[in-house]
């Protein structure tokens, strides 16, 4: 899921090293990512809000921890070892409604 833009642009992840890599969580949407970023990621899951951009990163390990559906736990354990940046429809800034509420999006699973 990982490509190389022609152009480089600031990563979104953390928003201070210029990269040409991007990811695409969902279909056109874009995410520049740094080489710094993409070697976070692979011990972390990193999500990002597709409504206001803003980046959220959980310990691999500890997150998995604590989902208790099996499924899910399942789902994202397929995905531990890959390097995923992670589509959020809304993050908990853009809606009052908890994060977690996400993480039973089939979306977010499928994209593993
Ligand atoms: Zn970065
Ligand atoms: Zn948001």
């Amino acid at each position: 899921m990982l490509s190389h833009e022609h152009r480089t642009d600031f990563c979104q992840i953390c928003k201070q090293e210029q990269t040409s890599i991007y990811a695409e969580p969902v279909r056109d949407f874009k995410v520049f990512v740094c080489e710094n970023c993409l070697e976070a990621a692979k011990y972390n899951f990193v999500f990002i809000c597709l409504s206001c951009g803003e980046v959220f990163i959980r310990e691999k390990n500890l997150f998995l921890e604590k989902i208790n559906i099996p499924q899910l736990f399942e789902a994202y354990l397929d995905c531990k070892d890959l390097q995923i940046i992670q589509g959020l429809d809304k993050c908990i800034k853009c809606d009052t409604e908890r994060i977690s509420k996400y993480m039973h999006n089939k979306k977010i699973a499928g994209n593993c």
